[in-house]
């Protein structure tokens, strides 16, 4: 596509993500801040760390100042005293104690008043001449009260005192520190001493260092709490100090500058980092979320970049290799662009199409559509279906759908639809319409009819429906299989077709049931003609896989307006004309008849008669003798019962024994047949059989394994002489139960028969299944019968099927001797029928028992 522009930049071009920049940023700045907060923190502890250290220095400069001062006094102290003529006579030339310690010249007062515990004389010898402790006169040797020699000591200060001077220490005096002076005796200014030759005697002063004395000699120099460390003790935290001499250990209470200034410093420190943490926090929020939203507008960038290219590539993709072909025409409706797909889809050269008006390629049923384009192709979404030839001449259909470019003409894509109208169509028709036979299924007939009820149909010119039902059908499905089946449905439906008119329908609306819809019939006796001649065209045979097969049909006829005018009610009325026709004895045709409500007063007249007709005596039983079709031979003999109603007169059990089914009338008057024809046949011959019709209704009620025991026993009949007739509805209601009967009911040693045979639904299904002991072919089929065939093949199968089962197989409604020799022919077992004999009275049959040969 010219028109394309190239493809976006990629977006790493465009920008980098905001946000990771404005992470990356905050996290340096917050880096640094760290980084700052580290390093004064580091300066404030070495700044702490030099304050502690220097105020260190500081005491212990003012400690040994302290001392200084304290032993500079002492020195003097005992300048003064040594330097003094009296003291040099009193205790260098003689030791006077009188005059030193009783007349307190250097006695007790510098104990009290100085404060020395320790006051001594030593004479040149080193002998200590006098002592004075703690105030007191004592002899001690000064080098044992101090624990130390003192010859140094005592040398050092003669020497001291011929310069005039005294000298002083530190010591340790038990533990502890003290100050010691010392200065040997002269006679110092004195005119009228004169010093003697040779060595001095030494005067020393000690004075210890008692903690309230060291504290207080402190406190004077600034330094608080100056104590000794007791010995053995060494502190770690605190500042300490050897004391010159090895005169001991000491401590002081530091101030700690260093962590005043870290208390003072570090609490505004940790206040201005939370601050800025708090600022760095507050900003980093607002940063990430402007940068977040510039994200996302650069997400939205790309997104509409991805977006465009996507729609760009989509665009290529769907014009380039969609089924969908792209089309744009000017102004005059000329084709101006077609893409490639056109040619592939279409079939349709390209270069041949362009500059062909719209109405030369394609046409619509919405007429030209380059009037179609100017009145609808304004709208949104505006779509029209278009035919158009195909290159291979073939006829295909497309959707257009249509945009309008303002001033400049129009285009839209174009999808090939045929396959889809295509499908769409063959659903509606197979909505509409039977899948076997292809004519209209129930949906269609009932749409049909309501349009043709909708034209308001006269009596004179009535609108006819019927309702035709196949009669044997299903035997042909059960024994000839479904493909013939269905063979013979389709056969029916081609039959029914050409029997109408073309605007006629014909309807298939079930398994064999058809409805026929007929308009224009202008009277009754043509309805009659065309109910003939349906009948007769299915009555003709249908060859099916190398059989003849026969059936036929009845028909039951409704007509609007006469009947109804709705649909629905046509229908129903038409399906009881139906059944009324089958009741008819099939191969016939009724016409609705209006008098359903007289026919429900007579019903429940009967109803009520039946209640009292089998205490009145009115019911009857006739014999249907049944013969061996071999040598036709006395069988046995069916019980029918007949009513001899007292205003109606004899009635049959067609009549009255739905009424009793109905009413559970049937019951009793089961019993009573049942009763009535085992008591009669106990009068026949042991060989021959009594067969006794049952209804379905007794067997879901009734106890009748229990009933059939005690009429048995009642009557003392041999129970294999009894028959059971069943018909296969019995196994409809509940097949488990209905099996565990029969199964009693063969236990008591009766025999089942299997009732019109052919004309249920699975007959063939329940024979097999279910214990039977016969079967008797309905006699539709024996109708079929014809000396030059005729409907042989099902009975021949039924046949085969009897005897494949081990089943005895008895033809009914025989009329004929031409149906008895075919039923001869295809080996049927036994027959009976008005061509053998009627139903006859007891007594009648008993006569003809009498008269056959022993
Ligand atoms: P079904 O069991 O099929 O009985 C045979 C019917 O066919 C009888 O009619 C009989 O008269 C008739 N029939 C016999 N041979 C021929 C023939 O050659 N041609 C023609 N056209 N008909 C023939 P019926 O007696 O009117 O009985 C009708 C149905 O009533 C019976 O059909 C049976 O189903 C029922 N039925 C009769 N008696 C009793 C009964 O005692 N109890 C019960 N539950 N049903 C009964
Ligand atoms: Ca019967
Ligand atoms: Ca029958």
């Amino acid at each position: 596509m010219e028109t394309l522009s190239p493809g976006p930049k990629p977006l790493a071009q465009v920008s980098a993500s905001s946000l990771a920049a404005a992470r990356a940023a905050l996290l340096a700045w917050s880096a640094l801040l760290l980084a700052m907060f580290l390093l004064v923190g580091v300066l404030l502890i070495s700044i702490a760390h030099h304050l502690n250290v220097d105020a260190g220095k500081h005491a212990r400069l003012d400690i040994d100042n302290a001392l200084m001062s304290d032993e500079k006094a002492a020195a003097s102290a005992v300048k003064d005293y040594a330097f003094w003529g009296d003291a040099y006579q009193h205790l260098h030339q003689t030791i006077d104690v009188e005059w030193a310690f009783v007349r307190q010249n250097i006695g007790s007062t510098l104990f009290t008043d100085l404060g020395y515990q320790g006051v001594f004389v030593v004479d040149p010898t080193g002998r200590t001449a006098y002592a004075v402790i703690d105030g007191q006169l004592q002899s001690v040797a000064a080098q044992d009260w101090l624990h130390s020699s003192i010859d140094t000591l005592l040398v050092q200060a003669r020497k001291a005192a011929a310069d005039g001077k005294s000298l002083s220490r530190l010591v340790n005096v038990d533990g502890v520190p003290a100050v010691l002076a010392a200065a040997a005796l002269t006679p110092g200014t004195d005119p009228n001493v004169k010093a003697a030759s040779g060595p001095a005697s030494v005067l020393i002063f000690v004075s210890k260092l008692e903690p309230a004395r060291l504290e207080a000699l402190g406190r004077d120099f600034g330094v608080e709490g100056l104590r000794v460390v007791p010995a053995g003790v060494r502190p770690t935290t605190v500042p300490t100090m050897e004391l010159r001499d090895n005169a001991g250990l000491v401590q002081w209470t530091s101030d700690d500058p260093g962590q005043q200034l870290l208390v003072l410093v570090v609490p505004l420190v940790a206040v201005a980092g939370l601050l800025f943490g708090l600022m760095t926090w507050v900003i980093q929020r607002r940063t990430l979320a402007a940068a977040r939203l510039m994200d996302s507008h650069y997400t939205s960038l790309q997104a509409s970049r991805a977006a465009l290219a996507i729609s760009e590539a989509r665009f290529r993709d769907v014009a380039e290799a969609a089924s969908d072909w792209i089309w744009e025409v000017d102004a005059e409706l000329r084709f101006t662009y077609l893409s490639e797909r056109f040619e592939a889809i279409t079939g349709l050269a390209r270069a041949q199409c362009l500059g062909c008006t719209v109405d030369e390629v394609l046409t619509s049923e919405q007429g030209p559509l380059s009037i179609w384009f100017k009145e609808h192709a304004h709208r949104t979404h505006a779509t029209v279906q278009c035919n158009y030839l195909a290159g291979d001449g073939q006829a295909r259909i497309c959707r257009l759908s249509v945009r309008e470019i303002p001033g400049q003409g129009y285009r839209g894509t174009a999808s090939d639809i045929t396959e889809e109208v295509e499908s769409r169509r063959r659903i509606e028709y197979l909505s509409q319409h039977d899948a076997l036979t292809g004519l209209a299924n129930r949906t269609r007939m009932q749409e049909f009819l309501e349009g043709k009820l909708k034209a308001s149909p006269t009596l004179e010119r009535p609108l006819v429906m019927l309702s035709v039902d196949l009669d044997r059908f299903k035997p042909v499905n059960d024994l000839l299989g479904h493909a013939a089946g269905d063979q013979v449905l389709n056969e029916v439906s081609r039959r029914l077709q050409g029997c109408l008119r073309g605007d006629d329908l014909v309807a298939r609306i079930g398994g064999d049931e058809f409805v026929l819809v007929v308009a224009n019939m202008s009277s009754p006796s043509e309805v009659e003609t065309l109910c003939r001649r349906l009948i007769d065209c299915i009555e003709l045979p249908f060859s099916i896989a190398e059989h003849e097969v026969f059936i036929s049909a009845s028909i039951g006829i409704a007509m609007a307006p006469a009947d109804a005018i709705l649909a629905e009610e046509l229908l129903r009325y038409a399906d009881i004309a139906l059944y009324d026709a089958k009741d008819g004895g099939r191969n016939t045709w009724r016409f609705y008849a209006g008098d359903m409500n007289a026919r429900i007063i007579e019903r429940r007249q009967l109803e009520s008669d039946l209640r009292h007709a089998i205490k009145n005596e009115e019911l009857r039983l006739d014999f249907q003798p049944r013969y061996r079709i071999e040598g036709t031979r006395l069988a046995g003999a069916e019980a029918l019962v007949r009513w001899e109603h007292p205003q109606r007169g004899l009635l049959g059990p067609e009549v009255f024994i739905p009424i009793a089914e109905e009413t559970g009338l049937i019951l009793p008057l089961s019993h009573w047949v049942l009763h009535t024809a085992c008591n009669a046949a106990t009068h026949w011959p042991e060989d021959m059989m009594i067969s006794v019709n049952l209804s379905p209704t007794e067997f879901q009620r009734g106890h009748l394994v229990a009933r059939v025991k005690s009429v048995l026993a009642d009557t003392g009949l041999n129970p294999a002489r009894l028959e059971l007739e069943l018909t296969e509805s019995v196994m409809l209601n509940d097949e488990k139960v209905a099996l565990g009967i029969m199964q009693n009911l063969k236990e008591l040693g009766v025999r089942l028969l299997m009732d019109d045979f052919g004309t249920g639904y699975s007959s063939l299904s329940y024979l097999r299944s279910f214990p039977f002991d016969g079967l008797k072919i309905d006699r539709s089929f024996v109708d079929g019968l014809t000396a030059s065939g005729g409907d042989h093949s099902i009975i021949q199968a039924i046949v085969g099927l009897g005897r494949a089962l081990s089943l005895t197989v008895t033809a009914e409604g025989v009329e004929t001797d031409d149906q008895l020799n075919a039923l001869k022919d295809v080996q049927c077992d036994e027959a009976q029928g008005f061509y053998l004999s009627q139903p006859i009275d007891a007594q009648a049959i008993s006569e003809l028992i009498g008269s056959l040969p022993k």
